[in-house]
């Protein structure tokens, strides 16, 4: 099965998707880590998308919808994966539903976690200490950029779901086990 984790930045998709990978042997194919490593590998998607990324801006639609294209057509993705950071605009939504189709993929489940904004603040704080900056974008300058770039271009992902009859909500400010638990009765319902 595939499915989208949705959520602002340290609503826990990362977390939930581990879980999932260990759990129900999907894949998790996460954009951010992809870009992450087309950085680290200085290739020229990376070198254009390294500045971009360390503001909290979004890297251009059509580098993204390319990778996951791309990745979607190798064979470990056929067993089901989990979309963690893809799609974040409704421009790449729109164009995960034609990809798929033409692949002749579907989606089980749209998943949010849905968090309180302050409650993030503090988590990402953490989590910036917990790893000594070991990602430039996470710095409390970046992630309120982040949280804004969400809300202006990734929260209307959530009614494009809505309105197609897609969209599951979990409590994202329960506990990690309860929210992997609501997760997995989605999962099984599906
Ligand atoms: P987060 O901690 O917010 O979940 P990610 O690891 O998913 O962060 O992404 C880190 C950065 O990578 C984003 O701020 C953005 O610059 C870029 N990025 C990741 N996925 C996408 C996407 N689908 N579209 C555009 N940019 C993306």
């Amino acid at each position: 099965m595939n499915i989208i984790l949705l959520g602002p930045p340290g609503a826990g998709k990362g977390t939930q998707a581990e879980r999932l990978v260990k759990e129900r042997g999907l894949l998790q194919l996460s954009t951010g880590d992809m870009l992450r490593a087309a950085v680290a590998a200085k290739t020229e998607v990376g070198l254009r998308a390294k500045t971009i990324m360390d503001r909290g801006d979004l890297v251009s639609d059509d580098v993204v919808i390319q990778i996951i294209s791309d990745r979607l057509d190798e064979a470990d993705a056929k067993s089901g994966v989990i979309l963690d950071g893809f799609p974040r605009t409704v421009a790449q939504a729109a164009a995960l539903d034609a990809m798929l189709a033409r692949k002749g993929m579907t989606l089980a489940a749209v998943i949010e976690i849905a968090v309180d904004e302050a409650a993030l603040v503090q988590r990402i704080e953490k989590r910036a200490a917990e790893t000594g900056g070991a990602r430039a974008d996470d710095t409390v300058e970046t992630l309120r950029n982040r949280l804004s770039v969400y809300r202006q271009q990734t929260a209307p992902i959530i009614p494009y779901y809505r309105d197609k009859g897609a969209l599951k909500t979990v409590d994202g400010m329960a506990s990690i086990d309860q929210v992997s638990a609501d997760i997995a009765a989605i999962l099984d319902a599906a």
